[in-house]
Parts: structure tokens; sequence; C-alpha cells
């Protein structure tokens, strides 16, 4: 710990790459851990979404089920140290692999955040990128004379409306990856909090940063792919370390 505060204290580009880990103490369940949802349920991959108007409709159907959860977390003493150690001006960008907008919350401004995996809370048009608040596809959907019969198009262009998430086969959103590598590169200290990073093209950032001189910190509860590559571990519970850390 005495290492990685000195290491803290002597940069002000740091990058902060984030997994579930960090939100299932804000009781967002990890889809990919084992009992997870996509354990227990085939996801739609990106090509069946775009070619079905069906598997539109049962993504729709899906989402607004796993919702529930997502709407009533709140930032966690973890995503308070980060925005924290924000405020200090210690973080260049905070990487995340999570669609839940706790970092938004947490305080931390939108474009110091890139979202590798998209966003959950809001919808987009796939063609002409046009944002549409779930309450009006759900209002859509649920319409009497509709009834989850036809999926939402978009208003301008007709083009379908997709949560903003980047699904399974969906490629990476192009100008995020561009600042994740940009910010990767350049950074001092590379701190992977929460994510046993096994996802790529995302898990090949730390990577990045490490072989470009940064310093790589991962706090996980499990151990990770990359640990040995690391100059630091710990296995510890992430939000009281993050308190100790960055405070
Ligand atoms: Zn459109």
């Amino acid at each position: 710990m005495n290492d990685i505060k000195k290491w803290i204290a002597e940069t002000n580009k740091i990058v902060i790459f984030t997994g579930a880990g960090i939100s299932t103490e804000s009781g967002i369940p990890d889809f990919r851990s084992p009992g997870g949802i996509w354990t227990k349920m085939q996801p739609i991959m990106f090509q069946d979404f775009l070619s079905s108007e069906a598997s539109q409709i049962e993504s729709w159907k899906r989402k607004f089920v796993i919702d529930k959860d997502m709407k009533v977390a709140k930032p966690n003493i973890g995503h308070i140290a980060i925005s924290k150690l924000y405020s200090k001006n210690k973080i260049s960008y905070i990487l995340t692999q999570n669609i839940d907008n706790l970092h938004h919350d947490s305080g931390i401004p939108d474009n110091k955040i890139i979202e590798l995996h998209g966003n959950s809370t809001y919808a987009k048009c796939l063609n002409c990128n046009k944002r549409y608040e779930l309450s009006y596809i759900k209002e859509f959907l649920e319409k009497k004379d509709n009834n989850y019969s036809t999926a939402p198009k978009c208003i301008e262009c007709n083009g379908i409306i997709k949560s903003a998430t980047i699904s399974f086969g969906q490629p990476m959103p192009i100008k995020e990856m561009q600042i994740a590598e940009k910010s990767s590169i350049e950074c001092d200290l590379f701190i992977v909090i929460g994510s046993s990073l096994k996802v790529y093209p995302a898990a090949g950032l730390p990577i990045l940063a490490k072989k470009n001189g940064a310093k790589l910190i991962i706090i996980n509860r499990e151990t990770t792919e990359l640990d040995s590559i690391s100059d630091r571990v710990l296995n510890k519970e992430i939000g009281v370390t993050l308190d100790k850390l960055f405070y």
C-alpha cells in the first residue's frame, strides 16, 4: 500500500481501468461471472439483433427486467474514492468496462469517462446516433396497439434503435478505443480495479501501458490474467481498499 501511495503522489497521469468488480459492491450483478446472467441465458448476438425484429423485441424485454437492478444502484465508496482522486487532478482518464453510469453518478465529468462497452442507461439509433431515453422505448413497446409486436425505429431516419451498450459481436467503439489506447500509452500509473482482464481487446490496455513504461497495479478480489506482469497486486475488497489508497 505504501509504495502505491508513493507512486500516486508522484504523478498526475494516472489511468484508472474498472470492471464489474467495483459495481458488485453497489448491488449490480456481474453478468459474466459463474451464476451471472450470461451463464443462464444465451446472449443475443449483434448480427441477430440487426437482422431480426423478433430479436430486437426480445432484447428490449430482457433489458427492462435486468434494469430493475441497475436503477436502484448508487455509487459505492470505491466510486467515491476514485472521484476524490480525480478532484485532486491525478487522473487523466477512467476507462471502464461497466455500463452502469456509476462513475458519472459519482460526479466525474462525462468526457473523462471512456465507456468501452457503452452505457445501458439510454439508447441510440444505430444509423444516425440520435439518443433516445429508455422511458420512450418502453412507452412505445407497451402502447396498447403495439404491445411488443413491433420494435421502435428512429423518428429521424427510420434506423434501428438499440441500447447504447456494446453487445456480443458488435465492434468496439472506435473513438473510445483510440482515447483508451492513447491514454494508456501516455500514463505513468495504470490501475486496474475489479476486472479479471479476460475480455479483449479492453484487457490489452494494461499490457500497452506497461510496455510503454507505466507502472501497473491490479486491485481485484480474485487473481487475474496479468498478475505476473504487474508491479503490485492487491487481492482485497475493492471499496475499502480504494478508500484507504485514494484519500
Ligand atoms: Zn436515426
